[in-house]
């Protein structure tokens, strides 16, 4: 079992039954941690301890490493876990995946930069056109450039827009 399955199958009330501790009515159990605790501080939650004398706290591998004297990996094991190595054409998957993401990241940055310049020049010749007089020469070249940045604006959307699906399709395929 992995960390996340051994926290799921045993309860910390599992965990402290194991050594003879009931909790009360109010979730209490006497702390082992400290010497002769007669009105049981430590309250048992659902998966931690915590108690009110000492303050010792921790889950259930901190319970077991402390009741045990024994390191984390020993409370992992004797619960069951084990560790998975990863294998190399896992390895090589994440690898991929990772390079497939930062590749959809580049790009999309790249297409976003773009766009953000195309933007400021539209704004620029949104000013331009208010302030020129319409229709002259001037104008219509503002008029122009103004229609040119436009379409390139919708290009853009587009591209990024298919860029963000191949990239995800990509990631996908890894
Ligand atoms: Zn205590």
């Amino acid at each position: 079992m992995i960390l996340e399955e051994i926290k799921s199958q045993y309860s910390m009330r599992d965990i402290v039954g194991r050594y003879g501790f009931h909790p009360n009515r109010a979730g209490f159990i006497s702390c082992p941690f400290h010497k002769s605790d007669r009105t049981a501080s430590m309250k048992i939650y659902k998966d931690s301890f915590n108690c009110f004398g000492c303050s010792a706290n921790g889950d259930i591998f901190t319970f077991i490493q402390r009741m045990d004297n024994c390191d984390f990996k020993t409370a992992f094991y004797s619960l069951g876990g084990t560790y998975k190595k990863p294998s190399d054409s896992s390895k090589l998957s994440v690898y991929r995946y990772k390079r497939a993401k930062e590749k959809k990241l580049r790009k999309e940055e790249q297409l976003r930069a773009r766009l953000q310049h195309n933007n400021m020049l539209l704004g620029v010749y949104v000013v331009w056109l208010k302030r020129l007089k319409p229709l002259s020469d001037a104008w219509c070249d503002c008029m122009n450039e103004h229609t040119k940045c436009l379409g390139i604006d919708e290009e853009l959307q587009k591209e990024l827009e298919r860029g963000v699906r191949i990239g995800d399709e990509a990631i996908k395929r890894v």
